[in-house]
């Protein structure tokens, strides 16, 4: 793989990298993208029609069970060479920021340590009302399981279409993109805010943004480099070609 003549001292002198990632990233651990089509029992929905505050307020039983489902792809899968290689990274510029939409926890299994994940996490289960997390939860196939505390129903700890990201976690993550001298765009589509507005944040500071995807994207014609192809290739041959 040959990468960018100028790309390769620029990352070897940085000492604030700051990278974004998607389901792009997840998706050669066996994991789907949003975008990709849906499959089997769940393909005549579309994901935007589930992870909604309307949806689980329409039909919780339908929402929990697709959750369930996920939740158990994302135990049956282990991080991939993309995941790897950005801890790889982690070790070697001074100050690395990896912000995540994805919500399976692959960064942090893969051994990632300054992870901020702006969009929850699956495995998390937490009240709908009161917000207390649940260790353990009976799954009777007829009913959403119910808080120890008052009675809510339980929800996965992920943020929804139309709800607010943790904020300690945005706030962190934008300093992250206005303070980095080089950002990472990774396997996102780039369509999803406020997590889309992240590279431009860090352009406007005067970051160099690398972006790194299978195909382009809106934020294509912005960045500085545009690295096509899978993340899971791409990302060990950058850290082998910069620290060798
Ligand atoms: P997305 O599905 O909108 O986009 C995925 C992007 O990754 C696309 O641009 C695609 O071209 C690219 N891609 C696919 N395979 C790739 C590969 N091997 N290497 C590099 N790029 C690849 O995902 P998004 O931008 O993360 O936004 C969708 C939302 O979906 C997020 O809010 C996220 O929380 C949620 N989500 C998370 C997971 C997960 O945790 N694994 C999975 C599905 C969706
Ligand atoms: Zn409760």
């Amino acid at each position: 793989m040959t990468f960018p003549p100028d790309l390769l001292p620029l990352l070897l002198r940085t000492s604030k990298l700051a990278a974004l990632t998607g389901a792009g990233v997840s998706q050669e651990s066996g994991l789907r993208t949003f975008r990709d089509a849906q499959s089997g029992l769940w393909a005549q929905y579309k994901p935007e029609d589930l992870a909604s505050p309307q949806a689980f307020a329409r039909d919780p039983k339908l929402v929990w069970d697709w959750y369930a489902w996920r939740r158990e792809a994302v135990k049956a899968v282990r991080p991939n060479a993309g995941h790897y290689a950005l801890v790889e990274i982690e070790k070697r510029i001074p100050q690395f920021t990896l912000i995540t939409q994805n919500v399976d926890g692959l960064h942090r299994f893969a051994g990632s340590k300054n992870v901020l994940e702006l969009h929850g996490n699956i495995q998390r289960v937490r009240c709908s009302e009161c917000y207390t997390f649940a260790e353990t939860w009976g799954d009777d196939s007829e009913s959403v399981p119910k808080c120890e505390v008052c009675g809510g129903l339980l929800r996965p700890d992920v943020v929804w279409f139309g709800e607010a990201l943790p904020r300690d976690s945005l706030e962190a993550a934008v300093e992250a993109a206005r303070t980095c001298e080089v950002f990472f765009s990774v396997g996102t589509s780039g369509v999803v805010q406020p997590a889309a507005s992240l590279a431009y944040a860090a352009r406007n500071r005067g970051a160099v943004v690398v972006e790194i995807n299978l195909e382009p994207t809106p934020l294509t014609p912005k960045a500085d480099f545009f690295l096509q192809g899978k993340s899971g290739e791409i990302l060990p041959a950058l850290v082998k070609a910069v620290w060798g």
